[in-house]
Parts: structure tokens; sequence; C-alpha cells
């Protein structure tokens, strides 16, 4: 159970989304703690479902959930204060600035004022976002600087499972790099678990230990990124994902 290395156990796990949209279709995989993982797949394939049930905001209909040592669905209170999720389309409150949405947050997440400050400045230090913009209205943020933003709230709470759901989509080249540089700085510094979707191959090559390739529901191989080329016998990982899925459909 808790401390025995395992973030997030999944086995055989089954989401059918009313009669016939078989989501997860027996997904098993683990996460030890301390690592960055990355869910890798295209549109449909399940990802957002996986993390979804794994943030305790989804009921898997059959198989076995466990996170940070705690059973899923039953558990879930024992866990919830001890994650954070960032879904794909994060929002921030528009007529509030940047510290007012970390603060805010933070105060949901405390029991004192100071402490919520001490955890907004947390915030505003993981966004990398200077003082002067940090004070501005987010109403008036680019989609970059919005998304580092959101991304800090999800990371200065202190979790020890941090779910972040395609965290660069829609980003360009340089508000996707600042993305990856807090994820990487961040799983360094705090040590907590990192599991994360993408489309994006270079990004889960460059940041993840491990990559989970998902497709239509079901897992189509695991492995480390340089592992998981050479099985395909592929130059990249995109490659190498659309031979192990078998083509492009
Ligand atoms: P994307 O990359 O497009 O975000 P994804 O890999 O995250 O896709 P999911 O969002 O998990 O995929 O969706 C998996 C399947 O489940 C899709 O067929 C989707 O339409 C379906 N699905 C997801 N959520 C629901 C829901 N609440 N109700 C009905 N069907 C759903």
């Amino acid at each position: 159970m808790a401390g025995d290395g395992a973030a997030v156990r999944l086995r055989d796990v089954v989401k059918v989304f009313g009669k016939k949209v078989r989501a997860l279709r027996g997904v098993s995989f683990e996460v030890p703690r301390g690592a960055i993982y990355g869910i890798l797949g295209p549109n449909g394939a399940g990802k957002t479902t996986t993390l979804r049930i794994i943030a305790t905001l989804v009921r898997h209909d059959s198989g076995y959930v466990e996170v940070l040592g705690h059973r899923l669905p039953d558990e879930r209170n024992l866990v919830r204060g001890r994650i954070s999720y960032l879904p794909e389309d994060a929002g921030l409150y528009h007529r509030l600035t940047g510290w007012e949405n970390l603060l805010y947050f933070a105060m949901i997440y405390s029991d004192t004022l100071e402490e919520a400050r001490r955890m907004a400045e947390l915030g505003v230090k993981l966004s990398g976002l200077s003082e002067r913009d940090i004070h501005r209205k987010a109403s008036e943020y680019s989609k970059g600087m919005a998304r580092r933003v959101a991304l800090a709230r999800a990371l200065m709470v202190g979790a020890e499972l941090v779910l972040l759901d395609e965290p660069t989509s829609g980003l360009d080249v340089f508000s996707a790099y600042s993305i990856r540089k807090i994820i990487k700085n961040f799983a360094k510094s705090s040590g907590a678990t990192v599991l994360m979707s993408s489309h994006n191959m270079l990004e889960v090559e460059e940041l993840c230990d491990r990559v989970i390739l998902i497709n239509k529901g079901s897992i189509v191989a695991e492995g480390e990124p340089a592992e998981l080329k050479e099985r395909a016998g592929a130059a990249n990982l995109e490659e190498a994902f659309i031979k192990l899925v078998g083509g492009v459909s």
C-alpha cells in the first residue's frame, strides 16, 4: 500500500460512456513515485479519461485503480488533497490578476492567509511571470502567459502527484518551451510524481522517463522513449508510435 513505490497503479481498467463508447478497454500500468510519465496518443485515445479517473473525477466501470496507496473510488477522499490536476482547458478568472488567481486558489489549500500568500508567492516563482505581468488582469494575458499561471497554480499546492492534461496544447514553440521548462524544474526540485498526457512526441521524449502509448482505449506499448524507438526500429518517437499502432488509419 502507501509508500511501496507506486504512485499510480491501474489494472484492467475499463470505462464505457453511455452504452457504446468504450473509452478504456482494459488499461494497466504503474507509475513509480517521483517519476515523470507521459501518456501519448491521438485524439479520442483515452488520455483524458485515464487522467480524470486517477484524479477521482470519473469512476471507472471495472478494474483496479490505486492512487498514492489508496483504492479508487472508495478511498478518493484520502487522495484528493494530495493530488493536483490541470485540465487541458484550465482557465483563469479573467477579472482577477494573475496574482489574485493564484492567491484565490492558494486560500482553498491553506489554513491561514499567511500560508496562502506563501503558496501564491511560490506560484509566482513557478510561473516565471514578471512582477508587472503577474499583477495584470488575466484577461490581458496571452495564451502562453495564462497557461503558465494555470500550470503554476496546479504545481504550487505541494501535491505528491501532479496530473497534467496536454499542458502545451495550442501554444507556440516559445510558450511550449517555457511550460516544459517549468515542469522539468518543478519535477526535479519537488520530487513529486508527474503524469502528463500529450500529442507532442518531442515533448514527451524530452520530459518523460517513460511513455505509455495509448490508442483507441488500449495501451499499445510502454517504455523509455529510447527503448520504444529501438523496439520499433524508428528514428523518432513519432515514427515509433505510428509503427507500434500499426500504421496511419
Ligand atoms: P483528445 O486528445 O482529443 O483530448 P483523449 O485521448 O484525451 O482525446 P478522451 O477524451 O479520454 O480521449 O476520450 C476517449 C473517448 O471517450 C472518446 O471517444 C470520447 O469521445 C469519449 N468520451 C470522453 N468523455 C466522454 C463523456 N463524458 N461522455 C461521452 N463520451 C466521452
